[in-house]
């Protein structure tokens, strides 16, 4: 049996000023270096220009730092956009890639965020694959071929377990409270598993990590994280508070 060690990644979307962020780093290094340790892995992606001071936070400890989105090209006239490769020079390990906010506020589609995380892998980075249906979906009866269909076209050709994560957000959970039961989550990580074991064979789907995302908080997040097909969470608004995403990272140990 392959052991998926768990992800717990913040998201912190468009949110944050230099000081608040820098305590925050600074409060989860601290809560992280001073133990007891989660088996899990920890990951902050703050806005791009908070990557370099909250990484310097989180030099001395396990905690590692991550982006919202890269551009698929390495480099050039690209106005506004940041390359894979610079951020894996700040230190980067990972990045948020086709995000349900990417997708809407600026239009990307699946090849495109299959363009950005060839990007991605090809700078040395993680990249994390965000998929998710809308509530008008899902009332449709759609949600599976929505997210099954946005996990083929999102998917680099060049794939390994250990560097592309999967997260599932339903659209109507994220930002809103109102989160997936852990019978509609397992259902869809389940179902996302065995796609993965047709595109990457059986082991590649097995070690992958698929992430649960859409208002996990202190209170509902053992209950997701102990689902078989959960193999940890990004968290948006529960990330922005150390006590909230720290509630989370150690939730049902
Ligand atoms: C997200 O945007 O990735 C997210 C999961 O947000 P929230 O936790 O606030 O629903």
């Amino acid at each position: 049996m392959t052991i998926r060690r768990p992800l717990i990644a913040g998201n912190w979307k468009m949110n944050g000023l230099l000081a608040d962020s820098v305590a925050l780093g600074r409060d989860l290094a601290a809560r992280w270096s001073t133990g007891p340790r989660p088996e899990r892995d920890l990951l902050l992606c703050p806005p791009f220009p908070l990557i370099v001071p909250v990484a310097a936070t989180l030099a001395e400890s396990g905690i590692a730092i991550g982006a919202q989105d890269c551009h698929p090209n390495p480099a050039g006239a690209h106005t506004g956009d940041v390359a894979a490769p610079l951020l894996a020079d700040l230190g980067c390990r990972a990045v948020i890639l086709g995000h349900s906010e990417r997708r809407a506020d600026h239009g990307e589609s699946d090849a495109l965020v299959k363009a950005k995380a060839t990007a991605a892998l090809k700078a040395g980075l993680t990249a994390i694959i965000c998929v998710g249906e809308t509530l008008t979906e899902r009332e449709a009866g759609q949600t599976l071929a929505v997210i099954l269909g946005q996990l083929r076209g999102s998917l680099p050709e060049e794939t390994s377990p250990d560097r592309v994560v999967i997260a599932y957000e339903p659209v109507w959970a994220i930002g809103t409270g109102r989160v997936a039961t852990p019978a509609q989550a397992q259902e869809v990580h389940a179902a996302l598993r065995t796609e993965l074991a047709v595109l990457l064979g059986a082991p590649a789907a097995a070690a992958t990590r698929i992430l649960y995302g859409g208002s996990m908080k202190p209170d509902n997040a053992a209950d997701l994280l102990a689902l078989p097909d959960v193999d940890g969470g990004l968290i948006g608004g529960a990330s922005l508070k150390a006590a909230d995403f720290w509630a989370i990272a150690v939730a049902g140990l």
